[in-house]
């Protein structure tokens, strides 16, 4: 009798481990450079876009993120520029929903200024969309309109009601800034927390060639965290997101708080995550020069075999770890901007 050969267990899509060890699990992808806003630490008052045909089509956004799934990332946060302002962005996050229904992803998440989510909040919600994070450095319209330099802070406002009504967990990021947000630490705190939000505060790092005043902002996170230590009682709380943030919980909200602390603590030894340009590029290290070109290995053959090898070539350069530094007279240690890269 002959038998059948047996069957193969179909090739194991290779893991994203680098080569030192540590699993990627994570991409975050910017999928446009615009925004409504021109946040003071973030853009230029006139800002230069790059044209259309340089972005990456919905499509390949779709396929490059697919592709990354396949290999075992677990995490997709959509970010840019302001997301949201991406023409039919949602038919995107439609797209990866299914990666959540097939249970190969295990969340989709998104970073927005805010705007629009009063016109997106139900759909990215049916989009299997469960947590964002929204960022929001001030509770004074007048100061938020002079942080963003065209936000209006009740519109945001109306966007985080919406996203709360239509069920979405919702995150603020505030970056701190010396002599522009520094009193209003506990005020947010207090008001995220009454609303149940967690709260995160961002050290600003020195990233595009914007002005020199970034740099007399610089407020390092310990100092915001003597500022909430004078008011709350502060409980270190362990870290499960391998990423750069730490948090704390107020014990007398019950709230959590978060520090993501680029500059001052070194967080790349448990790094599990990489990043994708609008344009395609991956960078292995938020703060280092080092990228692949995956629009390239894309554009360049139908089936992803090309794309699949181009991620894999990039995962074995992850770098070790990064390094920052605010000094007065050093131009910015990475000369994109965080709009380009994706925060
Ligand atoms: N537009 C969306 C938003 O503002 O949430 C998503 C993109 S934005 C680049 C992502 C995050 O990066 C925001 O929380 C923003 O505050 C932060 N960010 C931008 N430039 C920064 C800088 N130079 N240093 C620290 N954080 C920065
Ligand atoms: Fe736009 Fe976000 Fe940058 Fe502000 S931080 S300018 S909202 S991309």
């Amino acid at each position: 009798m002959i038998l059948a050969p047996a069957p193969q267990p179909a090739s194991p899509a290779r893991d994203l481990t680098d080569p030192f060890g540590r699993r990627v699990s994570y991409l975050r992808v910017s999928v446009t450079d615009r925004c409504d806003f021109r946040c003071v630490y973030c853009m230029a008052e006139e800002m230069t876009f790059l044209p259309k045909r340089d972005l990456l089509t919905l499509e390949e956004l779709d396929r490059v993120c697919s592709a990354f799934v396949r290999k075992g990332v677990k995490k997709l946060r959509i970010t840019g520029g302001e997301p949201l302002v991406r023409r039919d962005v949602m038919s995107l996050f439609r797209a990866l929903g299914r990666h959540l229904d097939a249970g190969d992803l295990e969340e989709l998440t998104l970073t927005t200024n805010g705007t629009l989510l009063t016109r997106y909040a139900d759909e990215l919600a049916a989009c299997g969309v469960r947590r964002i994070n929204v960022s929001l450095d001030s509770l004074d319209p007048d100061r938020f309109r002079r942080i963003t330099r065209r936000g209006d802070l009740a519109q945001v406002m109306r966007g985080i009601e919406a996203a709360r009504r239509a069920g979405l967990h919702v995150k603020i990021n505030a970056v701190a800034l010396k002599g522009v947000n520094d009193d209003e630490i506990v005020p947010m705190a207090e008001w995220a927390h009454g609303l149940g939000m967690d709260l995160t505060f961002i050290e600003v790092m020195p990233m595009g060639d914007i002005e020199p005043e970034r740099i007399d902002q610089y407020m390092p996170l310990t100092a915001v965290r003597d500022r909430l230590a004078e008011r709350f009682a502060l409980t270190p709380l362990p870290d499960r997101t391998g990423g750069p943030a730490r948090y704390v919980r107020a014990e007398e909200t019950g709230g959590r708080i978060g520090f993501i602390t680029p500059m001052t603590h070194n967080f790349c030894e448990s790094c599990n995550r990489v990043r994708l340009t609008c344009t395609g590029q991956l960078y292995l290290c938020l703060g280092q020069e080092d990228s692949a070109d995956l629009r390239a290995a894309m554009r360049g053959s139908e089936d992803d075999e090309r794309l699949e090898a181009a991620i894999d070539e990039a995962i074995s350069r992850k770098p070790k770890g990064h390094d920052f530094l605010i000094e007065r007279k050093a131009g910015p240690a990475v000369p994109r901007h965080m709009s380009v890269t994706g925060g």
